[in-house]
């Protein structure tokens, strides 16, 4: 059934960006193409996703104009759900670990916060039962799509809904999006993690080109020694993003205040529409310095935007007083 009334306001946001920037079929640049905004209940309350979707613009390439999603969505939602993972993985554990009734997870959910209907609650029950039941080898849409694919990139993350509860592992392949496989665990060592890659490893009618997740170690030695050889780069990439988290908050936030004190490059423009003199010239140059600067993100963690901004945007400020000083100087 439709709800009734409309979704509160998310309480917080979240941008993804990929981890990648280069095609993984012909190497060239995925350029950033579009963003979409996804709304998420969590347990945590509403939040809203900022997705960030790059695209290979090589015609020649095999994913030419296919969009590379954010590799960390998959960790948050299902795709098309509006209810993310971590509740998914709740219900479950609620359900079979704890022998919980519908009702009684309905309101367990009520008490922490969670808007949510009891047959939403039924519903996801059934998503939860389906996911752990999930069998690639079984599913000829699948294995055609991932075929013709030619390979997949594993995305692996554990979920956790409370501490001390079962894990519920997701492993999607980020190209596709589709997630391969899903088992809830009591503990995640290293040979239950082995099996898991094992199992997907086994029943991918296509090799696994690379891994992707966060650095814990029972994870690490897991792939190492399932897919020996098999790259699984990124998660000091994890680590570091997390760590500079509240830098990046407060940069972005330095950003947007830079921002309302270099608006209005456009009517300056304007007034210098039929003007073809060397002044006029030099003027619309600095328009578009200051144009530039303002589009010219920096990608966080390694890069921040704001200061990025406040350099170039000094950059011209000290040009501009430069030419000032020598205007001043031819007419004395
Ligand atoms: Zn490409």
């Amino acid at each position: 059934m439709a709800r009734k009334r409309s979704r509160e306001a998310a309480t917080r946001q979240q941008e993804l960006v990929p981890l990648r920037d280069t095609c993984e079929c012909c190497g060239g640049t995925l350029w950033m193409a579009y963003r979409s905004t996804l709304t998420v209940t969590t347990l945590d309350g509403l939040c809203q996703l900022q997705l960030n979707i790059r695209r290979c613009h090589n015609a020649e390439c095999s994913r030419y104009r296919h969009p590379y999603r954010p590799e960390e969505e998959g960790r948050w939602v299902l795709p098309h759900g509006e209810f993310g993972l971590d509740i998914i993985a709740f219900i479950g554990t609620q359900r079979y670990e704890k022998h919980r009734s519908v009702p009684e997870i309905h309101q367990a959910l009520c008490k922490r916060g969670v808007t949510i209907a009891e047959r939403t609650v039924t519903n996801l029950l059934a998503r939860y039962e389906e996911l752990v039941t999930l069998h690639l080898s079984s599913l000829a849409r699948l294995r055609d799509l991932l075929t013709s694919q030619g390979h997949v990139i594993l995305a692996l993350d554990g979920l956790q809904p409370d501490v001390g509860h079962e894990v519920l592992w997701v492993l999607c392949d980020c190209l596709s999006g589709e997630v391969l496989l899903a088992r809830s665990l009591l503990s995640a060592s290293e040979a239950d993690l082995a099996v898991l890659l094992r199992e997907v490893q086994q029943a991918l009618p296509v090799p696994i080109h690379g891994v992707i997740s966060d650095g814990q170690h029972s994870i690490r030695n897991a792939v190492h020694s399932v897919l020996p050889g098999v790259p699984h780069q990124l998660c000091h990439f994890h680590y570091l993003r997390e760590a500079a988290k509240p830098i990046y908050e407060a940069d972005r936030h330095a950003k947007k205040e830079l921002k309302k004190h270099i608006r209005g490059v456009c009517p300056i423009e304007r007034t210098l529409e039929y003007r073809q003199d060397t002044e006029a010239e030099v003027i619309r140059d600095y328009c578009l310095a200051v144009r530039s600067a303002l589009t010219d993100d920096g990608r966080p963690p390694l890069s921040a935007s704001g200061l990025k901004l406040h350099e170039r945007i000094a950059q011209i400020t000290a040009s501009l007083a430069r030419v000032s000083e020598k205007g001043a100087c031819h007419a004395s």
